[in-house]
């Protein structure tokens, strides 16, 4: 259903500012299927060092997160970023938990536990027509999520993004 390209550039011999720029260009012009890039570990740190206006989960919800998917994340490994991304009803202030939650309806655990303790480094590039539904967790009004907002889950050793 969600198909994706897969794209692995993750050879330590590229240099990880060459490989943000490939994947940032991607992102500007979007394109028609998303595309899921394998990156190296110091491309992936160097992307998340760029991350900006982050919003993290609470500790109780980076708790419930890692007690189902056998993780240890702390509550900054799974954030928000790039803009302020609020509930239209409540004003919560939308995060990863809201996108967890609401991804369990499309995904089971599985996913999540690939997703996020894998031991690889993605960033993925959406599609121009991708539309994220999210229902917050507060009041269960249920939000888009629009670019540039992304998100990101780092546990352990392994990341994913969604740019
Ligand atoms: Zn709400």
């Amino acid at each position: 259903m969600e198909m994706a390209i897969s794209v692995d550039l993750s050879a330590p011999q590229l240099r990880p500012e060459a490989v943000l720029q490939l994947i940032d260009q991607h992102a500007a012009q979007r394109p028609a299927q998303n595309i899921l890039f394998k990156v190296s570990e110091p491309a992936f740190r160097l992307h998340r060092g760029r991350l900006s206006n982050i919003v993290a989960v609470s500790p109780t919800e980076a708790a419930r997160m890692n007690a189902e998917l056998d993780v240890s994340g702390s509550p900054t490994d799974y954030l928000v970023s790039g803009a302020e991304w609020r509930c239209t009803q409540c004003r919560r202030y939308l995060n990863f938990f809201d996108i967890y939650e609401s991804g369990k309806n499309h995904h089971d655990n599985e996913f999540f536990k690939i997703f996020l303790g894998g031991g690889d480094y993605h960033i993925q590039v959406a599609r121009e027509a991708s539309l994220l539904e999210v229902a917050c967790t507060e009041c269960g009004t249920v939000n888009e999520l629009k670019a540039p907002v992304h998100y990101s889950g780092t546990v352990g050793g392994s990341a994913y993004t969604y740019l």
